[in-house]
């Protein structure tokens, strides 16, 4: 069976067109069947109970991140999404809070950075938004930040940033670079040598939503100086121990285990290579439809595209009005997800390695006709 099929036979059917997959994937019924039968167990045998049944499973869950990550698995802690990281990693960062990042960084990043009170600076980056690693490297040895942040591949835009140069980089410098990786994971290779990666369950992965996790390199775990509880109580807690206290939805955890584990069955590189694969066919079905622009590259390896107006379209109407006549469900994308980078809302097509050219023709037919009537 190829991967298409796979991916497809495994999942219920969808209705309509699911063109979502960097908002939210469809999940297989194996990762519902688990969640669902974690929750039944609780009501079997009691919560807790339950919970250390599923420490096998949620181990093998870390082991996943770890490969995927490149990062020692006892350094993997689960959190409630790709946000979540970022705040707990910079509210327990230890001295002077200084990071640079691409000016198209994440809106929602760039407000937990303010919230921890990080002093934020722009990396360099071409016309497109894609990082200039010579420029990079002379500005950070010139004037070295605590941290580089950097997202591998950005939610308002599908260009695949060079990650591991950066990460060579930073590494040569003594600079701790902490990749976002929530649209990265299970889409292109994270294991960059960085000192911490995160991400989230509910993207390429798909897992379950409300899920996520961080991880941390050794040397920077020690480092770091969780808030709660607060270091100065002597609690003998580990680091990743203090990072993952409090309560949690378990069977959510579960679940992103096992989507964890499927995405390496398959075969990341096969995903990998399916996706940008998926990406191409997308942008060149969408290459002539009237009245907008393919923002990315042909060949960007990454199955994001978005698509700029050019004739006055409302990207939130044609979003809203493709649900609503035809089942497709795409993203609507404004400003405020880049604020220093996205000048026009844009429309975002992100299907998944299940994607038959059929359908994207589909697309763009009912695309254009969205045009016409939104
Ligand atoms: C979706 C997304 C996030 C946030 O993920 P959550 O799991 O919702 O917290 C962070 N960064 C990028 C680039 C994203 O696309």
């Amino acid at each position: 069976m190829s991967l298409a099929e796979q991916w497809r036979s495994g999942r219920p059917k969808v209705a309509g067109l699911h063109l979502d997959s960097a908002a939210c994937s469809r999940q297989s019924l194996a990762v519902i069947d688990a969640t669902a039968q974690h929750a039944r167990h609780e009501a079997e045998v009691g919560g807790y109970v339950a919970a250390e049944a599923a420490a096998p499973v949620l181990d093998a869950g870390r082991a996943a991140v770890a490969a995927l990550t490149g990062l020692p698995s006892d350094h993997v802690v689960f959190t409630t999404g790709a946000n979540h990281a970022l705040d707990l990693l910079l509210s327990s960062w230890p001295g002077q809070r200084t990071l640079a990042c691409l000016p198209g960084e994440f809106g929602p990043n760039l407000a937990i950075m303010a919230a921890n009170g990080f002093a934020v600076r722009a990396l360099p980056a071409d016309d497109a938004g894609r990082l200039d690693v010579d420029a990079a490297a002379r500005q950070l040895a010139a004037d070295p930040p605590a941290v580089v942040h950097l997202t591998a591949l950005a939610s308002h835009r599908g260009l695949a940033q060079p990650s591991a140069a950066l990460a060579d980089v930073c590494r040569d410098l003594g600079v701790a670079l902490v990749v976002d990786a929530a649209q990265g994971l299970g889409h292109l290779d994270c294991a960059v040598g960085a000192a911490a990666v995160y991400g989230t369950s509910r993207k390429w992965l798909a897992g379950p939503r409300g899920v996520g996790a961080l991880a941390i390199h050794p040397d920077l775990a020690q480092r770091l100086r969780p808030r709660l509880p607060p270091p100065e109580w002597g609690v003998p807690l580990t680091v990743t121990q203090r990072l993952e206290h409090g309560e949690t939805n378990l069977a959510a955890r579960v679940g992103f285990s096992l989507a964890l584990g499927e995405h390496l069955a398959a075969g990341p590189q096969l995903v990998r290579d399916r996706l940008a694969q998926v990406g191409r066919w997308t942008r060149e079905a969408l290459a002539d439809v009237a009245g907008w622009r393919v923002v990315e590259p042909l060949d960007e390896p990454t199955a994001i595209t978005t698509l700029a107006p050019t004739d006055g379209a409302d990207p939130q109407k044609v979003r809203a009005w493709l649900i609503a006549q035809r089942g497709i469900v795409t993203t609507y994308a404004d400003w405020q997800r880049a604020p220093f980078e996205l000048t026009t809302p844009v429309l975002r097509v992100s299907p998944h390695v299940d994607a038959a050219l059929d359908e994207l023709a589909q697309f763009a037919e009912a695309l254009a006709a969205a045009t016409a009537a939104a």
